[in-house]
């Protein structure tokens, strides 16, 4: 489904380069549940703008379904993230002034259908997130656990066959993350494929394969489903068991004010 090989992105500030991806190489198959792990700073947003063809690589190839990414133009690639690919943030990124259903239609107009059709979608999957009652609802009158579900629901109304979310619990008490996971764990159920980035073990490990990323490398790759999980396909000597993966968690509990993130602070 989606394939990265070597890719590098480097990002240039001054006379500073800044190795945020270092040469990951990475495939992930149709179905998967994916989790990608890694403390704060480590590069997981960027490799998830490039699994979700948001941003292009200094180098390195990809391919989505067999296509090669270096070979579509701008419109191709965005026409690709339309059709294939459903977005979760953390910060759930909804418009203000939209309603939850003018929401959840965004990427059906950008998928160019007409309004009844988008209304039926947009229903459906307001439904399907257990939204029904607040369809009208502008974001700032809905809970955080409501945003994000209206976010799943905006992810899911076009159908895509890859949901992408970064940190999708995040922001969210527990209660809310619970009920979140659990729409994410039923989308798998029903054969769509799901990437999660999370810097929380709990989260990562409820993922059939988990892919541990630091300063840009890929440093473990673990087959989650058995009770032998950590003992196939991990990459590197030592790394991607469960004290590799404790041990990226907890990083991120520490404070942030790394020179990386202040450098990043410094060009928003
Ligand atoms: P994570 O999501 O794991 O916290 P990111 O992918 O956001 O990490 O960032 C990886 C590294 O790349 C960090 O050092 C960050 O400061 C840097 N970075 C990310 N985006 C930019 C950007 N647009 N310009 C410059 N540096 C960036
Ligand atoms: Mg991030």
């Amino acid at each position: 489904m989606i394939r990265l090989e070597d890719i590098k992105k480097t990002y240039y500030m001054g006379d500073s380069e800044v190795h945020a991806l270092d040469g990951v190489s990475l495939h992930i198959k149709p179905h998967e549940f994916v989790s990608i792990i890694g403390p704060s700073g480590s590069g997981k947003s960027t490799l998830m703008n490039m699994i979700g063809c948001l941003d292009v690589p200094t180098s390195g190839n990809y391919w989505i379904d067999g296509v090669e990414g270096s070979r579509m133009s701008d419109n191709d690639l965005a026409d690709l993230r339309n059709q294939k690919i459903g977005f979760i943030f953390q910060q759930y990124n909804l418009l203000p002034k939209l309603s939850a259903i003018e929401n959840v239609e965004l990427p059906l107009i950008y998928k160019g259908l007409g309004i009844s059709e988008r209304t039926r979608l947009a229903k459906e999957a307001l439904k399907r997130v257990g939204l029904e009652d607040k369809m009208y609802h502008k974001p700032t009158e809905l809970s955080g656990g409501q945003q994000q579900r209206v976010s799943i629901a905006r992810a899911l109304s076009s159908h895509p066959s890859l949901i992408l979310a970064d940190e999708p619990t995040g922001a969210l008490d527990s209660k809310s993350g619970i009920e979140i996971m659990q729409m994410l764990h039923d989308l798998h159920d029903e054969g769509n494929t799901i990437v999660i980035i999370t810097h929380d073990l709990n989260i990562a490990k409820q993922a059939e394969r988990i892919v541990t990323i630091r300063d840009g490398k890929i440093v473990g790759d673990v087959d989650n489903r058995s009770d032998m999980a950590g003992v196939e396909n991990v990459k590197g000597s030592d790394l991607g068991d469960d004290e590799n993966l404790k041990a990226a968690s907890l990083d991120d509990n520490m404070p942030t004010d790394n020179k990386n993130n202040s450098q990043r602070t410094a060009i928003e």
